[in-house]
């Protein structure tokens, strides 16, 4: 199927960019359903690039290769695969992390389709229609270069929720292997002991984007406890899921964590988590409490019941969907900055996320500091950090994650 495009799509797929909108294809040969290959040709008729066609959404070509021809098949996912893990080599070597993300879409030239690792199992999700009549070479190629035990299919609410959608992609499936305990996947994470359930979960069943500020967390909290002796030592975080952060800073040596969050069953997997880590002695020191509803109701609450903590940790869902939603998200992220500075003790510190695409790093960093600043707490940076090893950013709107440390 081959393809002739708009100028300016022409250049950003010079450039790299890995998506073609169907608003600037100027000729099609002939119709295709999704998956088809799709071959574009500049003006002259040379080659561009090459991708998978997408039947639905705005993106109507997904770039698996530019620049110079490729063979969409096995040979390509496996080299694919190959460079993702010499990418992650650190983490790949490393025995107290089997928990990470293996394929991030896009990132790593695998555009729409994730797979992450937990333990011996891999969790394959698809945010495309287009990968499904290539699902068969993917669980291939993953089983030659991974040897996994089981490999698990999940397919987004967009690609579940489509009318063209074939029953097989509607329902998770188990593509190769075995799963055992009702789909429990355990990991680990730097030495700590976890469990992601991808069939009830978000994303795969754990946020494994997290990891590198759930270290950075036991590391502050460790140097509090260590400047403060003794005293106690109480963090609170807020959209804790099942209580990623948590484990960190009761780890680092918090005496006392509060885990909030709007799911009740993310919150009884946080409990299980202490439960599974109680062979740490710091972990099994640190009282844990779940509050459940809704954050912003219950950081007031908090607030006005006087309670305070050295540590407040805010990473909620995204809060901006689309462009339209920016100003709102901005706002809404002031908000939880106020909130969280309302209940942080003085000189305590504040971590704050952002998981929208859509807000740029910079504005998101203003908004926050600008928050603080009207709540007369300005704010002293200890870092600011972007995407970890396993969540490579190629592209302008792969970039996501932020997050601001800062002293209150
Ligand atoms: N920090 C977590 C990931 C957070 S994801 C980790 O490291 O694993 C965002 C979480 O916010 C989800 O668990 C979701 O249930 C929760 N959530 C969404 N809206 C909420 C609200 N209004 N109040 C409380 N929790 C909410």
């Amino acid at each position: 199927m081959a393809l002739r495009v708009e100028p300016s799509a022409e250049r950003a797929l010079r450039g790299g960019h890995p998506w073609l909108f169907g608003d600037s294809i100027r000729e099609m040969s002939r119709e295709a359903p999704h998956g088809s290959v799709g071959v574009v040709f500049d003006r002259k008729g040379r080659f561009l690039a090459v991708g998978l066609l997408d039947s639905e959404g705005p993106i109507r070509l997904r770039v698996l290769a530019s620049g110079k021809p490729a063979r969409i098949g096995p040979d390509l996912f496996r080299e694919r695969i190959r460079n993702a893990l010499d990418l992650r080599e650190d983490l790949v070597s490393d025995r107290g992390t089997t928990g990470y993300r293996i394929l991030s879409g896009e990132n790593d030239g695998m555009p729409g389709l994730v797979v992450d690792q937990y333990g011996d199992s891999l969790v394959l999700k698809i945010y495309s229609l287009s990968w499904g009549p290539h699902l068969r070479d993917v669980v291939s190629s993953l089983e030659a270069e991974l040897s996994p035990n089981a490999v698990l299919l999940l397919a987004a609410r967009r690609v579940t929720g489509s009318p063209l959608a074939p029953p097989a992609l509607q329902e998770p499936a188990l593509l190769h292997g075995t799963l055992s305990d009702h789909g429990t996947l355990s990991f680990l994470e730097r030495g700590l002991r976890f469990e992601a359930h991808p069939l009830l979960g978000h994303k795969t069943g754990f946020y494994l984007d997290q990891r590198e500020n759930r270290a950075r967390v036991e590391d502050l909290v460790r140097r509090e406890a260590e400047r403060t002796g003794g005293t106690a030592l109480p963090v609170l975080n807020v959209f804790s899921y099942t209580g990623g952060f948590s484990l960190a800073a009761a780890r680092g040596g918090a005496t006392e964590v509060v885990s909030v969050d709007a799911s009740g069953p993310a919150l009884r997997q946080a409990e299980r988590h202490f439960e599974l880590n109680r062979d740490d002695p710091r972990v099994a020191r640190a009282r844990h409490r779940t509050l459940e509803g809704d954050a912003f109701g219950i950081l007031s609450e908090l607030a006005d019941a006087g309670e305070r903590f050295r540590m407040v940790i805010l990473d909620p869902p995204s809060f901006a969907k689309d462009a339209s939603q920016v100003r709102r998200a901005l706002a809404g992220y002031q908000r939880l900055t106020r909130l969280g500075l309302s209940v942080l003790a003085p000189g305590g510190l504040l971590v704050q996320a952002s998981c929208s695409s859509r807000i740029p790093e910079e504005e998101f960093h203003s908004a926050v500091h600008a928050a603080a600043l009207q709540a007369r707490r300005p704010l002293e940076e200890v870092e600011r950090t972007g995407h970890p090893v396993d969540h490579p950013v190629t592209f302008p709107e792969g970039a996501y994650l932020k997050c601001l440390f800062a002293r209150a």
